[in-house]
């Protein structure tokens, strides 16, 4: 029997520490919310090596629910997305906003009840991930699963699948009216936009 490639959560997060993923400041999340801490995945997942293991580790959490196809939403999803479904042996898929709506572009295309895996990068509020979830559901597909390389949700991503992540992650994110940093003054940054 072949061995289960394993990554264990300690390992995730000492590659976020050892690639400087792991940031301390005032961030504005992509889900709007503020936090102190932000987790720059791309930073992992700049190395390849990582990222295969990432998705090696996702790709054997999931392997009994017979993914099809991965899907992501872009722009964060899409490395992990294609490692997970190199590690399945699958097609990877992404989707992109258009008018501020997830659609599939670029010809992709879900057969009827396929079995889709949603893939990103990081869970914050679940939000992205529900909409993917969305658009594959819209054209017929079967969403089986959705995993993350890192669950920050506190558990309260509240999806209708099951989900998978290789490590929980307790970040506090705030309403930005009930931001206690906004509170001390300072600006909240975005840290795709700005090295905090
Ligand atoms: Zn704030």
């Amino acid at each position: 029997m072949p061995t289960t490639p394993t990554l264990t959560e300690d390992a995730v997060l000492d590659t976020f520490r050892r690639r400087g993923a792991l940031l301390e400041g005032h961030f504005q999340l992509s889900s709007g919310l503020h936090s102190p801490g932000y987790l720059q995945c791309a930073l992992v997942l700049q190395h390849p090596r990582d990222a295969e293991a990432c998705g090696a580790a996702l790709g054997a959490l999931v392997r009994d629910l017979r993914v099809e196809a991965v899907l992501s939403p872009a722009l964060g999803g899409i490395v992990i997305g294609q490692e997970v479904a190199r590690a399945l042996g699958v097609r990877a898929l992404f989707a992109e906003r258009q008018n501020g709506a997830l659609v599939l572009r670029r010809g992709f295309s879900l057969q009827a009840a396929e079995r889709v895996l949603v893939v990103e990068d990081v869970v914050t509020t679940g939000g992205s991930t529900r909409e993917t979830i969305d658009v594959a559901r819209a054209v017929g597909a079967q969403v089986v699963g959705a995993a993350a390389v890192i669950d920050r949700s506190g558990g309260v991503q509240g999806l209708d699948v099951p989900f998978f992540a290789l490590a929980q992650v307790g970040l506090p994110a705030y309403e930005p009216a009930r931001c206690p940093l906004c509170a001390q003054g300072t600006q909240a940054v975005k840290p795709g936009s700005r090295q905090a």
